[in-house]
């Protein structure tokens, strides 16, 4: 473990580039072969790697959030009416409410419909006019406006699609595949899997459900194909997910267990508190709580039972273990307060 303060480094952001040097040198010292290193995306880290001829692998997980973050905000994209686009156009009341009055009206003089009356009934009037699905009915007219993508936010795609990006880079890590082409060809191929368009799949190496169960077109749509949903949702993949970007996910790899460990530490020196003379020995504890359970006899393996939302970040398996015949918090005190 290589532990350096702010103070030796000279700023905190340069503290895990050196920290990294540090280890690098320490290691290679020591005589091992550093063969790959797994890290948030840093370009810094990056280019060290690359000087030291070091495979970079990128953490999954923070890739999968920066997409997910991305493709929420595509979900809340609202639909606007370009200056060019007229009011036969919309699809539904909602687009229509879009509009100002005074346009309502040009519409209403252009059909030879009547000009009066309020806005709500302008809209009634037209929305018969378009043949629009809800015409006639009493609708209230939202004062949002109508969300651009409305098919993408209906079927919940965000957690879809984190899990369609973690299946495909770990079928790519199962078959060795160093290089990045399939695997962004492989996530790419989600918007026609979704538009009902399984072509793609059967190409792609793999065992797929849409595959096996011998899907129609048009099974499992989540939009119909070719429409503007399918462009967004196809454009949107082309952009965050790059070849070059991919290059570092082919292994799959995941650095939650220095996360985790990181939480840990904060138990022991909490970072609201500066410890000068007892940081290394609160690190030591830090690591001895995490390696406490290393080794220890699994007594049962119960799986959670409830899929309930609010515990989704808990394993699915917990283990019951054997009772400990030690306790190194227990020795501690008892060298030092008998
Ligand atoms: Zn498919």
């Amino acid at each position: 473990m290589v532990i350096l303060t702010r103070k030796q480094v000279g700023s905190s952001w340069k503290i895990e580039t050196a920290a990294l040097e540090q280890a690098l040198t320490l290691l290679e010292a020591k005589g091992l072969a550093i063969a790959e290193v797994i890290h948030d995306d840093n370009t810094q880290v990056d280019s060290i790697l690359h000087q030291h001829n070091i495979v970079s692998q990128k953490d999954l997980w923070h890739k999968c959030k920066n997409v997910m973050s991305k493709f929420k905000e595509l979900l809340q994209e609202k639909w606007r009416s370009p200056n060019d686009s007229t009011v036969e156009c919309a699809e539904s009341i909602a687009q229509v409410a879009v509009f100002s009055i005074a346009q309502l009206k040009d519409y209403c003089r252009d059909n030879g419909l009547q000009q009066t009356g309020s806005k709500l009934q302008l809209i009634q009037r037209m929305s018969v006019h378009l043949k629009l699905p809800e015409a006639g009915a009493n609708t209230e007219i939202q004062r949002q406006r109508p969300l651009k993508y409305p098919q993408l936010a209906a079927h919940d795609l965000t957690y879809k699609l984190k899990s369609w990006i973690y299946t495909c880079a770990k079928n790519a890590a199962v078959r060795g595949d160093t290089t990045p082409q399939l695997l962004t060809l492989d996530i790419h191929n989600a918007a026609n899997h979704w538009a009902g368009d399984h072509f793609t799949c059967r190409i792609l190496p793999g065992v797929r459900k849409c595959d096996t169960e011998n899907w129609s077109a048009g099974q499992m749509c989540k939009y119909p194909k070719g429409d503007e949903t399918h462009k967004a949702m196809a454009d949107f993949l082309k952009k965050y997910i790059t070849e070059i970007k991919m290059k570092c996910y082919v292994r799959a790899r995941e650095n939650f267990i220095s996360e985790t460990f990181h939480s840990v530490i904060n138990k022991f020196a909490t970072k609201r508190i500066h410890f000068d003379t007892s940081h290394t020995a609160r690190l030591a504890y830090a690591a001895m709580d995490w390696n406490e359970n290393i080794r220890r006899e699994v007594r049962a393996v119960y799986h959670r039972a409830s899929n309930d939302t609010a515990v989704r970040r808990r394993a699915k398996t917990n283990k019951a273990l054997v009772d400990r015949t030690s306790v190194w918090k227990m020795a501690l005190a008892n060298r030092v307060f008998i």
